[in-house]
């Protein structure tokens, strides 16, 4: 067994990755767990969940000098969110990438941020920066036992280390 945040570098890399209050609203849970899955990464985790200003504020300690930390945290604990985890080869630095930069408007089309919004303060979706952040949201967010470490039929028609 390994730990359920997962091991960056190997095929369990884990990755946080929460569909922000403005991706609920907008109906656009689908179409962000839609572009994990077809990637092939695999959903091991999610739940809704309404964070409170405390959890938001936790949840982006590093920020926590900033002067967009007061909005953000009203953001980001506005409405429900879509917690979840997802893993595979590369899942931190990939999943970035699907997300798209920070502000949407440097945000490469085809990406979630590139496709679907428009200014940084309502940009849709969050994911974790390395494995260390990986680590700290998915023990903040998640128990171990709702973490599910399971097998796909199809893995092996996903992934080959050769
Ligand atoms: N943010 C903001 N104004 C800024 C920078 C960031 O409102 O000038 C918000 C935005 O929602 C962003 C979040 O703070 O997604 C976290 O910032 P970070 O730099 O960690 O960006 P991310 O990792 O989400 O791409
Ligand atoms: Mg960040």
């Amino acid at each position: 067994a390994f730990p359920y945040t997962g091991v960056a570098g190997t095929g369990n890399e884990r990755s946080f990755i929460a569909i922000k209050p403005d991706g609920v609203q907008r109906g656009l849970i689908a179409e962000v767990i839609s572009r994990f899955e077809k990637k092939g990464y695999k959903l091991v985790a999610m739940k809704m969940i309404w964070a409170t200003e405390e959890m938001a504020a936790n949840h982006y300690d590093d920020l926590k000098g900033r002067p967009f930390f007061p909005a953000l945290v009203k953001y980001f604990a506005s409405g429900p969110i879509v917690a979840m985890v997802w893993e595979g080869p590369d899942v931190i630095k990939t999943g970035r990438k699907i997300l798209g930069a920070t502000n949407p408007q440097a945000a490469d089309v085809g990406t979630l941020r590139g496709d679907f919004c428009l200014t940084t303060g309502r940009n849709i979706i969050h994911g974790s920066d390395g494995p260390e952040s990986a680590a700290h949201e998915i023990g903040m967010w998640f128990t171990e036992k709702e973490c599910s470490a399971y097998s796909r039929s199809i893995d092996s028609w996903i992934v080959a280390d050769n």
